[in-house]
This record gives structure tokens, sequence and C-alpha cells, in this order.
């Protein structure tokens, strides 16, 4: 018999208290509603041997594969700012590691396949709606060029799940650079298991901060790494407009990816107190938010590495302090460097933050596009006469008549023709994003057993830099009658 997947499993050998083995469930009638090929043929997987009905039960966890060593991660977290010294993967299992084409190691994880000595009073299994939102979200961030897990494929899983009504079942087959949270590390911080955490910081070291391991102190260069990756991927998050929604603890992957799309989002209007999570109540998820909210989280991260950092507690504390100290300069300038591309400036000037938030400050007080000014900003670099369809997004549309004034005048500073900064701007002010309501109305089709809205979805959102005139009406902002003012985490 041939490998079907060419497992290469790392965290199975790690102690027992890591995890549980739990086989997933079986389900009654799975079907394949989407498979990533690309992906698979990255992965080194038979794309057409998955879409075949033993690669789909696989898929669905009805079969599990030579090679698989399949495991629920146990971690921690705190949700909502409260902490549980137990969560841990309740309706996820790892089947198992695979190295890509690339040599970069790839978990190969079933999300909704039933129920493990985590699910506490949970099913165990995700609804169809909650896997096509993570699976059209985290392939857009992927071709935004984010640091993201990935979607591989989606089943339905022929069953019903009771949730506020009955819904059809669904498996999603998410790929990660690994599972591991800062959760994972809370959960052996909580136990006071230093042995674990070491075991665990040594395993994370090697698999994403292979530098660390060469530093004079490999624990600090893991703090420092995971600081300057996380800080980094949030200011990606802001320059997209994309909002998370559930930044727990246990939702911050330390290896830097995007992970747990639950109720994300991206903005239309541009507004920063954005939020669109029905159980965030108090907006801590919201979109200006959030760069505070990493640093939170890996603050939290940061004590449990204390013991690991220095065996004396106050000099552990000071050497953490001021690794956590540096966020903000890492954030500000991935943040201000982002903004500049997005403004098509090729240098940098002391007062180009300013003219970034004087446009960001018009936009909010006029209900502007996030993503369609900035892509209109780029056609207006290349064609003045863009600049009719630009002020239109403004309420007020003397509001951008006078910033661009300024905007303009820096330009003339600016090296650089009107071509090339277009195009540097085309390449990072993306047409198309998963707009709230899109995204709504592909779950209402795919719900109902059509899922061409999906596909087309998916089709266009893979190349979103591009103008693809036929798709034009992707790009546009809801109307008031299509606004999505909640989303849920369909738990
Ligand atoms: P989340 O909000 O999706 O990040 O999940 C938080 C915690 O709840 C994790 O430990 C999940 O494994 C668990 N959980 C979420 N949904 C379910 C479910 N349907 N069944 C069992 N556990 C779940
Ligand atoms: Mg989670």
């Amino acid at each position: 018999m041939t490998i079907q997947f060419p497992f290469d499993n790392s965290y199975a050998t790690l102690p027992a208290n890591f995890y549980a083995r739990v086989a997933p469930t079986p389900v009654a009638a799975p079907r394949l509603i989407k498979l990533n090929r690309p992906l698979a043929e990255q992965l080194g997987i038979d794309a057409d041997w998955l879409a075949s009905p033993e690669g789909v039960e696989v898929l669905a966890g009805k079969r599990v594969p030579d090679g698989a060593d399949p495991l629920a991660m146990a971690y921690a977290g705190h949700q909502f700012g409260h902490f549980t010294p137990q969560l841990g993967d309740g309706r996820a299992i790892l089947l198992g590691e695979v190295l890509d084409r690339d040599g970069v190691r790839r978990d190969i994880q079933l999300k909704g396949s039933g129920p493990t000595p985590f699910s506490r009073r949970g099913d165990g299994r995700a609804a169809l709606g909650p896997v096509i939102r993570e699976y059209i979200v985290s392939e857009a961030m992927f071709a935004l060029g984010i640091p993201t897990t990935r979607s591989l494929a989606a089943v339905i899983t022929g069953e019903l799940v009771q949730r506020e009504t009955m819904l059809p079942g669904a498996v999603l087959t998410r790929i990660a650079a690994s599972h591991i949270r800062v959760g994972t590390f809370q959960f052996f911080a909580a136990r006071e298991d230093s042995e674990a955490l070491r075991h665990l910081a040594d395993h994370v070291i090697a698999r994403h901060y292979p530098d660390a391991a060469a530093a004079e102190y490999p624990y600090r260069a893991l703090l420092a790494g995971v600081i300057q990756r996380q800080a980094e991927l949030v200011a990606r998050w802001l320059l997209v407009g994309f909002i998370h929604g559930v930044m727990n603890t246990d939702n911050s992957s330390v290896s830097g990816e995007t992970i747990d799309y639950g109720p994300c989002a991206f903005m239309d209007d541009y507004d920063p107190a954005t939020v669109f999570s029905s159980i965030d109540e108090q907006g801590r998820y919201a979109y200006a938010n959030q760069p505070r909210i990493t640093l939170w989280n890996l603050t939290r991260f940061a004590e449990t590495l204390l013991p690991l950092i220095d065996p004396d507690q106050k000099t552990a504390i000071e050497i953490a302090q001021g690794l956590l100290a540096g966020f903000s300069d890492i954030f500000d300038s991935a943040y201000q460097a982002g903004l500049r591309r997005k403004l098509g400036l090729f240098s940098a000037r002391p007062d180009d933050a300013l003219l970034a938030q004087d446009l960001l400050a018009a936009m909010a007080a006029n209900q502007a596009d996030f993503t369609l000014t900035f892509r209109r900003l780029g056609d207006a670099a290349l064609d003045p006469a863009g600049d009719a369809a630009l002020r239109d997004l403004f309420t007020d549309p003397v509001a951008f008549d006078t910033w661009a004034v300024k905007w303009k005048a820096r330009l003339v500073l600016d090296p650089g023709d009107a071509l090339a900064r277009h195009q540097a701007m085309q390449a990072v002010n993306p047409a198309f994003i998963p707009r709230n309501h899109r995204v709504e109305a592909v779950i209402q089709a795919a719900t109902a057993g059509d899922y061409a809205p999906f596909e087309a979805l998916l089709a266009v959102l893979a190349r979103p830099f591009e103008n693809q005139p036929a798709y034009a009406g992707y790009a546009d902002p809801p109307l008031p009658d299509q606004r999505v003012m909640q989303t849920f985490c369909g738990t």
C-alpha cells in the first residue's frame, strides 16, 4: 500500500501529559465540499487520492491514515481575561505532521472531528458555517501574504449538530506551522511543571526559532522571537482591517501565525472601535485594541518563561520586562512602514505618521471604506482623475480634498514615478477582502446546499491584488441593508 500522508510526527513523542491520545469519531455520510489542491501538493499529499472516497473518509475522521498519531493537545488559557487552567483541543484532533515541499514541518489537524477528553460540555463538533468562515478567511489571509494557518479541506459529515438550531456538521482540515499556543505554556506554568515547560520551550525553539538555540540565552531569545513575530503580525492585521475577534491566549500561536478563526471579520467603514463578535460585549478585542491585547498576551507568555529565563525571579522579571518593552517599537515600525507603503511613499520622513493619521481620522469621521480608500488612492497616484471615485467614499468629500493636498505635496518630495508608485500601492492595498456580507451570504447558500458562491468567493480572494473586472462587485462594500453587524463563534 502506498503511503498517503508522509507523516513525520514530533509532538506525539513529547511526554504523555502534553496531550491525550484519541481518535476521531466516525461520521455517518461524509462528503467533500472543498479541497485545496495546491496546498495538498505543497504538503506532498496526492490531491486525487484525498478526493477519493478513502481520502474523504480520512478528512472526515472516519478513517485514521497510516502513520497518524491522533491526539488532542493540552492547553490552558485566558479567555476574555479570565484564566482557565485546562482547556485543550475539545473538538480538534492532530493527525500528525508532515514536512512540506520546502522542508517546513506542518501540523495536519481535523477540527470538528468529535469529542476528546478536553471537550468539557461541548459536542466536539463544528457546524458548516464556522468551517466555511475559517476556510475563506484563512485562505484570504494567506493570499494577502499574512502569516496564517491554512485550510486543506472541508467536508460535511452527513450529521446535524445542535446549536441554536440544528445545522449541518462539518470538519475542517487545518494546516499550521504548529498548534502550540501561549495557552500551551500556561498549561504547564499553572501546574508549576518546570520540566515540562523546558521540554515545550526546547521543542518550540527547535521547530520555530532555530536561531534561538545558538543564542547565549536561548529562552530569552525565544521570548524575543515570539514578541517580534506577534508584533509584526498584529501590525499586518491592522493594515488590512482584520479583526480577529477572540484574542484569548489559547488562540495566540507562538509560531506567529494567525490562528483560530472564530467570529473574525474585516471592517468595511474605517472605525477603530469596530467589534463584530457577539460575545465581545466590552469591545476588549476591538480593531484598535488588538496591539494592546497582543502585548497583554505576550506578557502572559513571558510569565510562563520566568523560571527558564533566570533562577532568580526578580532578575527574570527584569529581563522579561525589558524584552516586552521592545514590543511597541517593533509594532510601531512595522505599522508605520506598512502605512507608508499604503500611501505610496518610497521614502520615510518624520511627518509621515501624522499624514497617515490625518487620513485615518478623516476616514473615521466620514465613514470611508477602509479597503476601497487605499485601493483608489493607488489609482489616484497614477491618474488624478481617479480622485472623483475616491472623494465620493467620504460623507463629506471635502475632508478628502483637504487631506489630498498634503498627500500630493508629500509625493512631490518622494522619489519614483507615478506608474511605479501605482504598482507598488496596488501590490499592498488589496481590491478584494472577505467582506462580511459576502461571507455570510456564502454560508447561507452552503447551509442550503449550494456551494457555488463559496467557490466563486474563494477564487476571487485568491488574487486579492488583481483588479479582476469580471468580479468587480466583490470589491463593493455592503449596501445598508446588506450590512452584517455581528458575527458568532458558532461553538
Ligand atoms: P475557541 O473559542 O474555539 O477558541 O474554543 C475555546 C475552547 O472551547 C477550546 O478548548 C475548544 O476546544 C473548546 N470548544 C469549542 N467548541 C467546542 C465544541 N463544540 N466541543 C468541545 N469543545 C469545544
Ligand atoms: Mg481556540
